[in-house]
């Protein structure tokens, strides 16, 4: 899998305003907010997308699973509610290669999306 900015802040090579760490997961808040919340919760694993998952990631998949609401909840969305997006491949409108979940909230959130 190639080199990702992900793979950078995971090993703090360039900054990112983190919302969560543990030894499986990164989340941080997205460069480019597309709500009033919005972070991105990856796998320190280099997982390329979802496509790319496999039955060992099961066990990261459902930690990271548990972890989202925990997140939500400390950011103050789990009242309303909130969005979990995760872009695959090129038509899914993925551009970074490294499997990540986009938490959105903060705002009524429209549907479907464009
Ligand atoms: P995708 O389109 O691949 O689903 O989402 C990639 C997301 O990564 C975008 O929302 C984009 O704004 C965010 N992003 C790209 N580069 C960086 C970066 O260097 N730092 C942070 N925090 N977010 C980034």
């Amino acid at each position: 899998m190639a080199e990702t900015v992900f793979s950078k802040i995971i090993r703090g090579e360039i900054p990112a305003k983190i919302v969560h760490e543990d030894d499986q997961c990164l989340a941080f808040h997205d460069i480019a907010p597309k709500a009033p919340v919005h972070v991105l919760v990856i796998p320190k694993k280099p997982i390329e997308s979802v496509d790319a998952i496999s039955e060992e990631d099961a066990g990261l998949l459902g930690h990271i699973w548990v972890t989202i609401p925990r997140i939500a909840a400390q950011l103050g969305l789990a009242e309303n509610g909130y969005r979990v997006v995760v872009n695959c491949g090129r038509d899914g409108g993925q551009e970074v290669e490294h499997l990540h979940f986009h938490l959105l909230g903060g705002r009524r959130l429209t549907w479907p999306p464009g």
